[in-house]
């Protein structure tokens, strides 16, 4: 006879064993150290160039966030970003990102666009415009500046965010939508909102050019972000194939490790000048 069900399952645990570190232990640490990298000013920006398909120059870049962390290494962003929305962090944390992207780039030897990347909590705070204003103190021209935002931090969008949002945008700078395809894709977010730029997240480029639905999709999203003039940029291109359909179809930019990998500040600005010597 089969021994009871019962009698099969382990033994009950309701305490972690203490070999190991009770749950929570390692975030904990992490939000202290974050707090003291804060206080510090810890963090280096990365730029990953952003080249136009027509010519493959350098067009703008994208400001990474990493923290260069004593004991784990350079941490990228996905394994700090979400506990900084999380306590607020995120707040300090953009704003530094923002004034930082904002110099640096005030002093590229050719003016390319800066986007950076911000955070629902940022808008949420009420700091977004003075953030924005004191990066553009640098001296940084605003239509070099974008800002990227996710299609989750619009979707519930009401009419706070919307004035905010527009009152970035009579200052000159872009907003673009960032990882499109991959959240709610609503429509109607791109009708209400001031939106400059379309980034095309790498679900959807990775699918090209076989996949008849993907590349059905791509067309027909290049087509209509044309439609309400904005620039279409492709994320995550892996392939020459893919470049090649995504040129064929009009899409205007590239930001993928095919074209760089992201680059420490002096790698950029070198780049920068070697396109332009
Ligand atoms: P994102 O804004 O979509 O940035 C693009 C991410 O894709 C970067 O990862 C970049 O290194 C990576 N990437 C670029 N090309 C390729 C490619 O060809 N293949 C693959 N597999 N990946 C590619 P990273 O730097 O780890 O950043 C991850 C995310 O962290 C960003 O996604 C953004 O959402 C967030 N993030 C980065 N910096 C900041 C920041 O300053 N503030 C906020 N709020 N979020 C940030
Ligand atoms: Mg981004
Ligand atoms: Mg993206």
């Amino acid at each position: 006879m089969p021994a009871p069900i019962a009698a099969a399952q382990p033994p009950r645990i309701d305490r972690a064993p203490a070999q190991f570190p009770e749950p929570g232990a390692d975030e904990r640490r992490l939000e202290q150290d974050l707090r003291h990298a804060v206080a510090q000013g810890q963090f280096v920006l990365h730029y990953q160039p952003r080249v136009s398909l027509a010519s493959l120059r350098t067009v703008g870049a994208e400001a990474l966030i990493r923290w260069p962390h004593r004991k784990r290494g350079m941490v990228p962003p996905g394994a700090f970003i979400h506990l900084a929305e999380r306590n607020g962090l995120i707040t300090p944390i953009g704003g530094w990102v923002l004034r930082t992207a904002g110099a640096e780039a005030a002093s590229w030897p050719v003016p390319v666009g800066i986007s950076v990347n911000v955070s629902a909590r940022q808008l949420a705070d009420g700091v977004l415009l003075e953030q924005v204003e004191a990066a553009l103190a640098s001296g940084l021209a605003p239509e070099r500046l974008e800002l990227e935002l996710t299609e989750s931090m619009l979707v519930d969008a009401g009419i706070e965010t919307l004035m905010t949002l527009s009152a970035i945008r009579d200052l000159g700078v872009g907003l673009a939508l960032d990882d499109f395809g991959t959240g709610y894709a609503s429509l109607a977010t791109l009708k209400r909102l001031p939106l400059t730029v379309m980034k095309l997240d790498r679900s959807l480029v990775q699918g090209l050019p076989h996949y008849r639905e993907d590349a059905a999709i791509t067309r027909a999203l290049v087509e209509m972000g044309h439609a309400l003039s904005l620039t279409l940029v492709a994320e995550g291109i892996a392939t020459q194939a893919q470049r090649a359909f995504l040129t064929e179809i009009g899409c205007d930019e590239a930001q993928s490790f095919l074209f760089s990998r992201p680059l420490p500040p002096e790698r950029f600005r070198a780049r920068l000048a070697a396109e332009a010597g």
